[in-house]
């Protein structure tokens, strides 16, 4: 396995970095009072190398392998989280669902477009009234030669003002869940409003489903495997950035006289924190390696999401205490990812979930 990041690579990263910081940044503030994205900002990501960066290159795409776009990640992760979680939805995830068990046509019509930004692709895989996994209540029933769903998906990611949307349902169906590709444009869809997207009477065909009918959980676990390797490479961005900010800080912040940097409590806090961030990457580069390998890594990628989850909360915790009180503001971005990052949590699985996938491994 070899840490070294190529140097085409690395000019990239220096360019998201450059355009985070000169671009993004200074919108900030007003872009989550506002909570909106704003459509030129789109259309400047679309003509920017932004999407398609891992999709295969004979679908549009660029093909990077994860080990490459990983460090880009981390950078896009630096900024606004709405460009982070865009970010990871349309190059470390649902292109997968579609190459690896969509259909022909499927792929030939959308994977281009993906790579252009035209379309996005959802996975509606949570409900307000189950759980994860098997627990789905939504359902699809086979009448004549059309399959009718009805349910509610909820906490979808959509960009419903940006872009058009393929959702990816997983609905129970009678012999175990299957999982079908619905356009935003199908008359039985509502929604997307407040991430819900309701399904009522929802007519698909044999032609919209992807992967085995019945076996459509395979499909939601092969997403999520490789996904929550993604969500540890945005938690290392982002605890990156905190400590990139700090270690200035607290050079420049003098109390009794001298500078904070200077106290061994200071200098223990930026050593941990530095310390955890390298451990969070090392795990999620060695389960974007085994995924690359082919070799299975769902473990892996399980403890990589997990660490890194912790670990953000802690860094964004020591981030915000070395800051003091004006690290509780808005003024200053600590506020912003102490809150954000708690998304992660939630994101591809809790950590009582990876926690359980993990020891599921271990002991079988
Ligand atoms: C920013 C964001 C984006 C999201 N995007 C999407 C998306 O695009 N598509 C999508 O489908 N979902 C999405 N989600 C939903 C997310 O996947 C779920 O919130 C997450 O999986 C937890 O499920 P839940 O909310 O139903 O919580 P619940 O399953 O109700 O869990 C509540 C609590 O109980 C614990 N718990 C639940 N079951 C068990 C168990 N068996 N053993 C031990 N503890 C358990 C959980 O760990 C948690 O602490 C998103 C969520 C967020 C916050």
């Amino acid at each position: 396995m070899d840490f070294q990041i190529p140097e085409h690579i690395q000019q990239r990263a220096r360019e998201a970095r450059a355009w985070v910081e000169n671009e993004l940044d200074p919108l900030s503030i007003d872009l989550e009072k506002k909570e909106i994205f704003p459509p030129a900002l789109y259309e400047e990501l679309k003509r920017g190398k932004f999407f398609g960066i891992t999709i295969p290159k004979e679908y549009g795409g660029e093909g990077l392998p994860m080990n490459d776009w990983f460090p880009l990640l981390e950078e896009y992760s630096r900024g606004y989280a709405f460009v982070r979680m865009m970010a990871h939805c349309m190059n470390g995830l649902m292109w997968r669902a579609i190459y690896f068990f969509g259909q022909e046509h499927h792929k030939s019509e959308l994977l281009p477009k993906m790579a252009r930004g035209e379309i996005m692709v959802a996975n509606c895989l949570t409900e307000p009234e189950s759980g994860t996994g098997k627990d789905i209540n939504t359902r699809a029933k086979k009448i004549g030669d059309k399959w009718v769903i009805n349910g509610h998906k909820w906490l979808i990611t959509v960009f419903p003002d940006l872009v058009p949307c393929f959702y990816i349902t997983f609905a129970n169906t009678e012999n175990g869940v299957t999982c079908f590709g619905v356009r935003d444009n199908n008359p039985g869809t509502q929604g997307p409003r407040h991430f819900n997207i309701m399904f009522k009477d929802c007519e698909v065909n044999e032609t919209d489903i992807l992967g085995v009918p019945g076996d459509g959980l395979r499909v939601a676990f092969d997403m999520l495997a490789l996904s929550r390797v993604s969500i540890a490479a945005c938690c290392v961005g982002v605890a990156q950035k905190l400590l990139d900010l700090c270690v200035p800080f607290a050079k420049r912040r003098q109390t009794f006289g001298k500078s904070i940097s200077k106290r061994q409590a200071v200098q223990w806090s930026l050593a941990e924190m530095a310390t955890a961030i390298n451990a969070g990457r090392g795990l999620y580069q060695k389960a974007a390696w085994l995924y690359e390998q082919k070799i299975p890594f769902d473990m892996e990628a399980s403890m990589a999401k997990l660490f890194t989850e912790e670990m953000v909360v802690d860094v964004a915790e020591k981030a915000l205490r070395l800051h003091g009180g004006v690290g509780y503001t808005k003024a200053y971005p600590v506020e912003r990812f102490f809150r954000d990052c708690r998304s992660f949590h939630f994101e591809e699985g809790t950590a009582e979930i990876q926690k359980l996938l993990i020891a599921r491994e271990l002991l079988k």
